[in-house]
């Protein structure tokens, strides 16, 4: 079934410069009668804000940072003189809440997102939640925030929309589907699934962010290269499906082509296979409930030919192990795990640590952080700047110990 638009919807994309805005504004280039750019942020790039500024005329550009703002106005003077510049993370929670917005892109990458993720969820928006990071942090918060304000949220993950996709439609968000016994998280494995293990110490953050079968931003490529990823994905459906970690299971899956599957009570398996490419979850999220072009090529099954499935490797996956446990822990456990996630991977990614010393830092921040009751913002914020200098300490010590 499909309806007829007969005005435009206003959007914002928060993280509009990244590989996910890139992929959203690929998909919006199709649809100019269905949708309108009302805003576009980024935190750095202001030479491509502002081309996506002159092409799509947003009634708004924000940077995080004002000095980037005032070169991103400079460059905007000439070439897209409507747009208003504004700088900063209050500008950014704004952005998200506008009246005329209707849509919200949540594409920031970590928990620089939360907050204007979590105002769109605020203020009813239609919630396309790319930034996983901010349910990973506040779970419980964000599920009230859009229970209470009746926003609409739809998944951008690739494995979430497929389960999405594959719940029935009385689904509510948060709320264990009736007659699911669990859900099935595929996993490529990443660039080093084969790899020997005594060879992971060395690799680079080159190849790390090589992966096989997707295109996307350097923190969440290394996130798939140790699984932490995956991890992160099962807290994102523990809090969107409503699901316990004993019911949620990761398989490798190769390929990328079935994106995850849900397992109901009769013994059906759903799945959703599609080709690698988010254009395809994105278009899903934005024209839904009902289907709109992406751009993306159908699958040929026949080109593929196989389908493969294994069992994630622990030994090599840390990771993953400990973001389960931080699910089962609770609280601020989760915001815990991602804010020392954040500072290791920055540092692979800057070459001051080791990949294999990624789940370490991890772990032993776990180890020397309080947890607590996740129940304010306030709390989680508190936790997860004690969690950033905790594995800050524990970075400059490894390197104490590398340089030796
Ligand atoms: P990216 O690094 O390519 O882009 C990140 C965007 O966030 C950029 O526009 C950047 O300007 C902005 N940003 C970064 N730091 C910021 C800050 N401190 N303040 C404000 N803005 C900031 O990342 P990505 O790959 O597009 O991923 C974005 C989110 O989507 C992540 O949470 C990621 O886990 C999730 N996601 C991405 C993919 C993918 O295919 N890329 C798939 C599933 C989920
Ligand atoms: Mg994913």
């Amino acid at each position: 079934m499909t309806t007829t638009t007969t005005t435009a919807a206003g959007i914002t994309i928060l993280g509009s410069t990244g590989s996910i805005g890139l992929s959203t504004l690929d998909v919006l280039a199709r649809h100019p009668d269905r949708y309108r750019v009302v805003a576009l942020t980024a935190n750095t790039r202001v030479e491509k804000l502002a081309a996506q500024c002159e092409q799509f005329r947003p009634r708004y550009a924000v940077m995080s940072d004002a000095d980037a703002a005032t070169r991103l106005q400079a460059l905007l003077k000439d070439r897209a003189p409507g747009v208003e510049v504004l700088s900063g993370q209050a500008a950014l929670v704004r952005v998200a809440g506008l009246p005329e917005v209707s849509h919200v892109m949540a594409a920031i990458v970590g928990a620089a997102g939360l907050l204007p993720s979590l105002a769109a969820a605020n203020t009813g928006k239609h919630v396309l939640l790319a930034n996983k990071e901010a349910l990973v942090m506040s779970g419980a918060l964000f599920m009230q925030a859009v229970q209470r304000n009746h926003a609409t949220l739809l998944p951008i993950d690739s494995e979430h929309n497929a389960i999405f996709q594959c719940l029935p439609d009385n689904y509510r968000a948060g709320v264990a589907p009736p007659g699911v016994r669990r859900i099935v998280l595929t996993a490529s494995g990443g660039p080093f699934r084969a790899l020997p293990l005594n060879q992971l110490e060395g690799v680079t953050p080159e190849q790390a962010c090589a992966h096989p079968n997707w295109d996307m931003g350097r923190k969440i490529s290394v996130d798939s290269a140790t699984m932490m990823n995956k991890g992160l994905e099962v807290i994102e459906a523990g809090w969107l499906f409503g699901l316990g970690a004993d019911r949620i299971r990761v398989v490798l899956h190769p390929q990328s082509l079935v994106h995850s599957l849900v397992e109901y009570d009769d013994g059906s398996m759903l799945a959703q296979l599609g080709n690698p490419d988010m254009r395809i979850p994105i278009s899903h999220a934005l024209g839904w409930p009902d289907r709109i072009t992406s751009g993306a090529d159908g699958l040929d099954l026949l080109e593929h030919g196989l389908l493969q499935f294994g069992a994630p490797d622990e030994t090599r996956f840390p990771c993953l192990s400990l973001a389960t446990a931080a699910l089962e822990t609770g609280g601020t456990a989760p915001a815990i795990l991602n804010a020392a996630n954040e500072i290791a991977v920055a540092a692979f990614l800057d070459r001051r640590i080791p990949f294999t010393a990624i789940p370490r830092i991890i772990e032993d921040t776990l180890g020397q952080c309080s947890v607590h009751p996740a129940d304010t913002l306030q709390v989680i914020l508190d936790d997860d700047a004690v969690a950033r200098t905790t594995a800050a300490e524990l970075i400059q010590q490894t390197r104490v110990v590398v340089a030796q």
